[in-house]
């Protein structure tokens, strides 16, 4: 152990008890923490990490079956009495969790909250612990801090919540900071400024921090090392320059190759890794990365690799050599013929105008009109058939009311909306129900959208039968050929949505959406419950089989990245309005509107040194209340370039030519080509 070595874990095994048997969870993992140093650990939804950083400070439920060793400043951890772990808990290592709202007590307001962290961990006086928390909370950059002081955790925005429970772990000066996905349930824009946060508080007070996350961008420009995680084992690891420029293990290759970037070139087939994750309940026999590894041989079957040195500082758990492999190399773009969305002809499938969706809120005063929120209030836009509408916006900018109001699944309080001819806002129920065949709905989390008492066959076969879409005799063969279209075998036809993987679940859902041959389907956050590699997988599909079933799409995300993958226009909604739309390439090249343009500057890419090289703007402030939005443009808290007109007057979706419109005082209209030559 070197002097500066703050944490060193070494060959941690986490076994939890199920009802099937020993459940894996992490099997042999080892790792240090420096001193000033910050290590991500990366990995896919049950690889372990979370559980071997909960181990450090020995959070795991009790019934986890934890051995190896966990040393803190050369102190055994695992053989600590509770007096001696509180001491560490906090004050020496502080955790920072994914969801401060179940960190953060809701009754209790974050005044009282932090004064008391601090009088029990330092022995502050009430006075004493009140200035430090205002100080504490100003460093985080919450504004106000002593009026927040005052507030109630769920009276706080999720970006705000962050920022308090990061300022509560700092309250002791810790050593160490773990910090367990402490972006993921944020929009992008908090996300960079959350980002920014951590970078400037281990660049100036040298605190060391563990990152636990899943995704590669997020910790690219964040940690000096990092760690790949695969089912419960280290796979690879090094300083993150050599991980992310020369990875040396298949996963981690995989992993890089099928992220769709903004920076490069756009590809219309992502790589993907094939497979799922391997079951936490079996036993290791082989690698455990063999069923899904490009580079597998004979011996990888029966003997497990352990983790080797390929180049200095750089060790992987692979028994091949991938030092003349490159990320790039394995992302080239596959050769595809023209897909049906670059096809897309001009014939308009989708047309909607002036789109509004207002929802009561409150109670009502007599004489006043009842307050609203306006979730869509005037959306209009054309899609055409056989092209992808995407829709990219943070969370509460109505971008999923769009997509139900399409489908009439929420009724829209006016305004127009016509597919194929017929005027879906304003039609009967009969005439409704026999439209719903057309027009279909791919829903975010496939688990909850799946009603788990049916089986894979039932939930796929139902809009047959309730559509009477199916004659007697022909529903099993339709089913099963819905399953090979969305790729999977005919033996889970009979499994549960508990008994599938998420991506599997998924493609039932896609399958279940193409029952009834549909020409247009909503699919709203269709991967982001995903993990990154079977991402690649399910937005590969959706390509597919939009080219050989000539579907339309709406698709919406928050991930610019995919959207910019998936779609041939684009619309930004802010607080319940289209901001900007254009066609993909205009959009991502010549972006007019400011809250585009710092949506785009804050996406993270997989490149340290793109990302160490950038500091970030992010975008200042939360989005506003939906139900009381800004009087003007509704940019104008968030705006740099606010001035006084934008306070007084909202800017219209102005044309800058060919169909690029924005909505913004500044936006230049485009030069044609060839006023340019
Ligand atoms: S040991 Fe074999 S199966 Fe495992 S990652 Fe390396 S090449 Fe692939
Ligand atoms: S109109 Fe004004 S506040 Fe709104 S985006 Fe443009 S410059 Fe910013």
């Amino acid at each position: 152990m070197s002097p500066g070595t703050l944490l060193t874990v070494d060959d941690l095994r986490i076994t939890f008890p199920t009802s099937q048997g020993p459940l894996y969870a992490v099997r042999g993992v080892s790792f240090a923490l420096e001193q000033g140093e910050t290590l991500a650990i990366v990995g896919e939804s049950g690889c372990g990490k979370s559980a071997s950083a909960l181990s450090l400070t020995r959070l795991l439920p009790p019934t986890a079956r934890v051995s190896g060793s966990i040393r803190f400043l050369g102190e055994d951890v695992l053989g600590m009495t509770d007096q001696e772990l509180r001491e560490i808990r906090g004050r020496q290592i502080a955790m920072v969790f994914q969801d401060p709202m179940s960190s953060l007590n809701p009754v209790r307001t974050i005044g009282v909250q932090m004064e008391e962290m601090l009088r029990v961990h330092l022995n502050m006086s009430r006075r004493q612990a009140r200035a430090r928390s205002v100080e504490l909370l100003a460093s985080v950059g919450i504004p106000s801090p002593a009026r927040q002081m005052t507030v109630y955790p769920h009276q706080l925005s999720g970006g705000m919540r962050q920022r308090v429970m990061i300022a509560m772990a700092l309250s002791c000066e810790p050593k160490v900071v773990v910090a367990d996905e402490p972006t993921t349930a944020l929009d992008v824009s908090i996300q960079a400024q959350i980002l920014e946060l951590l970078r400037r508080i281990t660049e100036v007070s040298k605190t060391s921090l563990l990152m636990v996350s899943h995704d590669l961008s997020v910790v690219a420009g964040l940690a000096d090392r990092i760690a790949v995680m695969y089912a419960g084992e280290i796979v690879e690891s090094g300083p993150t320059t050599r991980v992310f420029d020369h990875p040396r293990h298949p996963y981690t290759l995989g992993l890089l190759a099928c992220i769709p970037r903004l920076d490069g070139p756009r590809t219309e087939t992502l790589r993907s890794i094939e497979g799922g994750l391997p079951d936490p309940l079996a036993r290791k026999s082989g690698c455990p990365f063999a069923p899904r590894c490009a580079f597998v041989m004979e011996r990888c079957l029966v003997d497990p690799p352990a983790l080797e040195e390929k180049a200095l500082a750089q060790v992987a758990a692979c028994w091949a050599d991938l030092s003349e492999v490159t990320v790039a190399e394995v992302a080239a773009p596959v050769a595809v013929s023209p897909s049906a969305a670059s096809r897309a002809n001009g014939h308009v499938l989708l047309s909607v105008a002036d789109l509004k969706v207002h929802f009561p809120i409150g109670t009502a005063i007599p004489f006043r009109p009842r307050p609203v929120l306006r979730a869509v209030d005037g959306v209009s836009v054309d899609v055409p058939r056989g092209g992808t509408l995407g829709i990219v916006g943070e969370s509460g900018c109505g971008k999923t009311t769009t997509g139900r109001a399409v489908l009439r699944l929420v009724e829209p309080t006016s305004g127009q909306i016509r597919f194929d001819g017929h005027d879906v806002a304003h039609i009967g129920p009969d005439e409704l129900k026999a439209l719903r065949p057309r027009m279909q709905m791919v829903f975010q989390d496939p688990y909850s959208s799946l009603n788990p008492r049916l089986t894979v066959a039932d939930a796929i076969g139902e809009p047959l039968v309730v559509h009477h879409a199916s004659q007697r005799g022909a529903l099993r063969p339709r089913i099963l050929e819905l399953l090979e279209m969305v790729g999977l075998p005919a033996r889970l036809a009979s499994r549960f949505p508990h008994q599938l993987s998420g991506g599997q679940r998924q493609r039932v859902g896609i399958a279940r959406a193409l029952a009834l041959r549909p020409s247009l389907i909503v699919a709203d956050e269709p991967t982001s419950a995903l993990d990154v590699s079977v991402r690649a997988q399910i937005l590969n599909l959706m390509r597919r089989l939009q080219d050989e079933h000539h579907l339309t799409y709406v698709f919406i995300s928050h991930d610019l990245s995919i959207v910019r993958h998936m779609s041939t226009k684009v619309a930004v909604m802010y607080l319940g309005k289209i901001v900007e739309i254009a066609d993909r390439d205009t959009l991502y090249s010549n972006p007019q509107h400011p809250y585009t343009q710092a949506l785009l500057a804050v996406v993270p890419v997989p490149d340290p040194q793109i990302e160490r090289g950038r500091r970030r703007a992010p975008i200042r402030g939360d989005v506003p209340n939906p139900a009381n939005p800004p009087r003007g443009c509704r940019f104008n808290t968030r705006c740099p370039h606010a001035f006084d007109r934008c306070f007084q007057e909202e800017p219209e979706l102005a044309d800058l030519g060919r169909g690029h419109r924005a909505a913004c005082f500044l936006a230049k209209p485009e030069v044609a080509k060839d006023q340019l030559q």
